[in-house]
């Protein structure tokens, strides 16, 4: 058995909906006391009563006043900070001919910069903890593989692990870890909204013929909060049923 993580006080970013929402369900299943986060406050609302999170705070990642704000909750509602999940991100698709810098800016700012800031935001909380965790979601997509549309989101996911490179050794002497969760395809409200042939296609190039769930992006986040995984640190783990695995369509089930 691992160590429990009870009372450890958590925040997730993007904890309102999807897979920030299994993570927060699956913390505070833990005992952890969470703190979600997210730009709308109903879903926020919702989510705490649906995850048996300990609150939320309103707040855009890609903001650095809203990232201090953030801090300053976990301080005052939590007592302090022992693991921050970096998960806040979006996923608007364009192909590259048609990209404007608006939407590199928006993807940026949110996926790459939020979670900078984010980090950044609760550093002094995490060095009193004394065991901080940073977990990020990253993606397959940019740092494993490649998807026509996401130019600009690949680029944030994969810019988070070069982030997190760096940091994970600055961070080590103050007994922070930092390591990133990287999903394939999960079954989430933001997922849904790319389509019905999008969901299908995906399906069938998953050697377990399934999407992944939220909870199981969530269970391997709480691996990384362990005080068991606290020598992992600057590393991966691909959630992804397989789907990075086959050479081609053929070589899947
Ligand atoms: P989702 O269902 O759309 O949920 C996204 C969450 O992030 C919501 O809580 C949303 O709340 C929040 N959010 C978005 N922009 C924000 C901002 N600027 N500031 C604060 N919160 C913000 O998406 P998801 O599928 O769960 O994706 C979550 C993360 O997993 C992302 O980083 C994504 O890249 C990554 N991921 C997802 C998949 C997948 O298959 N679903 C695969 C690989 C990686 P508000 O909109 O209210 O702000």
């Amino acid at each position: 058995m691992f160590t429990s993580i009870e009372g450890r006080a958590v925040v997730v970013t993007g904890g309102t909906r999807g897979i920030g929402k299994g993570i927060a369900a699956v913390f505070a299943g833990a005992g952890a006391r969470v703190l979600v986060t997210g730009r709308d406050e109903e879903s926020a609302r919702e989510a705490v009563g649906e995850t048996g999170a300990a609150g939320y705070v309103v707040a855009d990642v890609a903001r650095k006043a809203d990232c201090e704000r953030v801090a300053l909750a976990a301080r005052d509602r939590l007592g302090g900070l022992d693991v921050l999940c970096a998960n806040a991100g979006i996923f608007p698709d364009a192909r590259l001919a048609d990209l404007t810098e608006e939407d590199i800016d928006r993807v940026l700012g949110t996926n790459l910069k939020g979670s900078i800031l984010s980090v950044q935001a609760c550093l002094p909380l995490l060095r009193a903890s004394g065991r901080g965790r940073v977990i990020l979601t990253s993606s397959i997509t940019g740092p494993v593989t490649g998807y026509p549309g996401w130019t600009h989101y690949g680029a944030s996911k994969a810019g988070q692990l070069g982030f997190m490179r760096t940091a994970a050794i600055e961070l080590a002497r103050d007994g922070i870890t930092v390591n990133a969760v990287l999903p394939g395809n999960i079954m989430t409200e933001g997922l849904a909204g790319l389509g019905e042939d999008y969901i299908s296609g995906m399906t069938a190039a998953i050697p377990m013929g399934r999407l992944g769930t939220v909870d199981e992006i969530g269970h391997a986040a709480l691996f990384l909060a362990t005080d068991e995984a606290g020598y992992v640190t600057g590393q991966t783990i691909v959630v992804d049923g397989g789907q990075v695995l086959p050479e081609s369509p053929e070589a899947v089930g």
